[in-house]
């Protein structure tokens, strides 16, 4: 069997495991990184890109690739049974370098992959992570590659592996919460409307007690009048196809994109008639899906040789755009660190700051994105638009 050595190998290439990857290359570290997918995902998960979050990819030297693709996105226009909500502006202090922007995923992702390229390094596809072990001095990580098993032999593991984390069960790290119970429909479309370009729209209809029964939440992407459209998935007997309640099977965690029919345009164009407040026609749909949201939080980012950054440590609702932001962040505090720990420069303990520095943000992102799901959130904090 195929055995090999490096560095750090990094495991996924979303935009965490991507940002970690470019960060340890630019600082002359050897690094592998794998995925298990053929191809990335074609889909705008992640559209809100953070003031903050741009300020890393300066420091990185990818920011004005970043903006030369990226939209403004100016605040968000809120209708709740169809009457105009306060309407919020994302103004920030002149001493903040960045706006908010907005940008898909996918787009992110081929940024980062072009960027991470540039030091020479190229995701290995088709190459899933079955299992690992460690040692005082490596990681032994078992691999499924193209060519058949392999074994890498790592000085450190980062697990950027998603919610669904190989490697966060390999290290027995305890990801408690728990699943809500909706699922959500997301379309990719343009939108026919007389409301002002580059503000994310809020619709919400409520019941007579009060409780939101239907929601539509559409945030501009690059493109013509093109949004990224998200819709309660009317409940049915589908919901309870799989027999579960949160339609994951028992002991997995439900979030992301899951199985089941996307919306088609009809199903969008009906939502719109529903809930905007003015006339509107959707078309020109690139792609839609369903998903689920949970959210859950890893009680350890490291266990001797292995971290775990992005959606493998923390997960919630997508509001305030923050999965993929504070993930990129993880890995930007991570890097830096790792580095000098391989060039034997690292202060005792500089590695567990990691933990201690990026957990309480993870726990601070997973309460308030829970409490504004439930409702109880300030209408006009921030972090509730998009
Ligand atoms: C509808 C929706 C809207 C969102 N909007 C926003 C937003 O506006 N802003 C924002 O910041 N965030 C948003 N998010 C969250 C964001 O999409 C995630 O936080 C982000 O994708 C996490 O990135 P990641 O790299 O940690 O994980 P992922 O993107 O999940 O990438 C993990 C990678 O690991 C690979 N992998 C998994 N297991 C293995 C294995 N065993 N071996 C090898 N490879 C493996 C997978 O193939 C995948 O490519 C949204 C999410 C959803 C669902």
């Amino acid at each position: 069997m195929d055995e090999a050595e490096t560095e750090v190998l990094v495991v996924g290439a979303g935009p965490v495991g991507l940002t970690a990857a470019a960060e340890l290359r630019r600082r002359g570290v050897g690094c592998r990184i794998v995925d298990r997918l053929d191809r990335p995902q074609p889909y705008a998960k992640a559209v809100g890109i953070q003031p903050r979050t741009l300020e890393v990819w300066e420091a990185m030297g990818l920011v004005g690739r970043v903006l030369d693709e990226a939209v403004p996105l100016l605040g968000q226009l809120a209708f709740v049974d169809g009457e105009p909500g306060p309407r919020l502006e994302l103004e920030l202090p002149a001493e903040v370098p960045y706006r908010f922007a907005a940008l898909p995923q996918d787009t992110t992702e081929r940024l980062l992959t072009e960027h991470l390229a540039g030091f020479g390094t190229w995701v290995e596809r088709g190459t899933e992570l079955l299992g690992l072990e460690q040692d005082d001095d490596r990681v032994r990580a078992e691999l499924a590659t193209p060519d058949g098993p392999a074994v890498l032999r790592a000085r450190y593991v980062v697990g950027c592996d998603g919610a669904h984390s190989r490697v966060r069960r390999a290290i027995g790290v305890d990801f408690a919460g728990d699943a809500f119970p909706e699922r959500y429909m997301l379309g990719d479309v343009e939108v026919d409307w007389d409301l002002p370009g580059g503000y994310g729209v809020r619709c919400l209809r409520r019941t007579g007690d009060g409780a939101p029964d239907d929601v539509l939440v559409c945030i501009p992407l690059p493109g013509r009048r093109r949004y990224r459209v998200s819709m309660l998935v009317p409940s049915g007997p589908e919901d309870a196809a799989d027999g579960t309640a949160d339609g994951a099977a028992a002991g997995e965690v439900a979030h992301g994109l899951a199985g089941g029919r996307g919306p088609d345009l009809a199903d969008i164009q009906a939502v719109l008639d529903r809930l905007s407040p003015r006339p509107a026609t959707a078309g020109a749909l690139r792609w839609s899906s369903v998903f689920r949201i949970s959210h859950r939080l890893a009680d350890r980012y490291r266990v001797g040789r292995v971290f775990l950054a992005g959606d493998a440590a923390h997960i919630h609702p997508p509001t305030g755009a923050q999965g993929m932001n504070t993930g990129v962040q993880d890995a930007h505090n991570l890097a830096w660190k790792l580095a000098l720990a391989l060039r034997g420069v690292a202060a005792e303990g500089l590695l567990d700051s990691y933990h201690a520095e990026r957990h309480p943000v993870g726990a601070e992102v997973v309460g308030r994105t829970v409490r504004h799901a439930r409702g109880e959130a300030d209408a006009d904090d921030l972090t509730t638009v998009l």
